[in-house]
């Protein structure tokens, strides 16, 4: 029975982004900047980003430098790595990762590129980027379970946190470039055992998911953005607005 699960609060937590930015040390790119337009092999996007009909309000969790109508994004024309380490999830986890993947990709025209299942543990305190030649050399997105003991961000009734790390290009446009995902273990083992426990940990998962890709928190109960659970299981008409935004930015 879900009532057995106080879901308030669950969902409240998000690693601030500019905590890992600032921990981020880029330098410019080396490269000069549009080469493969020269060489008429510009880059294409997988999809357009659908064109949504709702409305609804949405925030982005950063804006370029100047322009607070333009997110910081994922490049939607560079596949976004990303694995998967189940130690401490619930069976059947991976099943739905896969679907909030989907449901992701379809929403903001973005693609990841599922690189298999490893064992690395999440940093939500020491995110750092590779900087190799001047481009970012980085990690795959990590999407892991863990506990509070762990992961601090995780304590009381949060039930993931999630979020991206930006590093400017060589046009001084800010990027994610990596990221991750760490949902609580023990939350989703509670909420495994309810009538309702799969639908609503693919919502926390969405919610995650949201942040990764650039949402930050709206103060409505009709988005799953909202930062409280108020029993949405799937993305409201101004989530679906944000992340076809997120996914329309300019590509690399
Ligand atoms: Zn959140």
């Amino acid at each position: 029975m879900s009532g057995q699960v106080d879901r308030t609060g669950l969902i409240a937590g998000v690693v601030a982004l500019a905590a890992a930015v600032g921990m981020v040390v880029a330098v410019p790119s080396l490269l000069p900047s549009g080469l493969r337009d020269v060489v008429g092999l510009g880059p294409e996007r997988f999809a357009d980003a659908p064109d949504p009909s709702g409305t609804g309000p949405y925030a982005f969790l950063a804006t370029q430098a100047g322009d607070p109508d333009v997110p910081v994004g994922y490049d939607p024309c560079q596949r976004i790595p990303l694995r998967v380490n189940l130690a401490g999830a619930p069976p059947g986890s991976l099943e739905l990762v896969m679907r909030a993947i989907a449901i992701v990709e379809g929403a903001t025209g973005l693609r990841f590129d599922y690189r298999g299942q490893t064992g690395a543990r999440p940093r939500w305190e020491g995110e750092t980027v590779p900087v190799i030649l001047g481009q970012p050399k980085a990690s795959p997105v990590l999407v892991s379970w863990a506990t509070a003991d762990e992961v601090d961000a995780l304590a009381g009734r949060v039930a993931g946190v999630g979020g991206s790390v930006a590093v400017p290009d060589g046009g001084g446009i800010e990027r994610y470039v990596t990221g991750g995902i760490t949902l609580d273990s023990e939350a989703f083992a509670e909420i495994d055992a309810t009538d309702d426990g799969r639908a609503d940990q693919l919502a926390i998962l969405l919610h995650e998911f949201g942040h990764l890709v650039g949402l930050d928190h709206v103060d409505d109960r009709g988005e799953l953005m909202n930062a409280v659970s108020a029993g949405r299981t799937s993305y409201g008409p101004g989530d679906l607005r944000g992340l076809a935004a997120v996914g329309s930015i300019d590509c690399g």
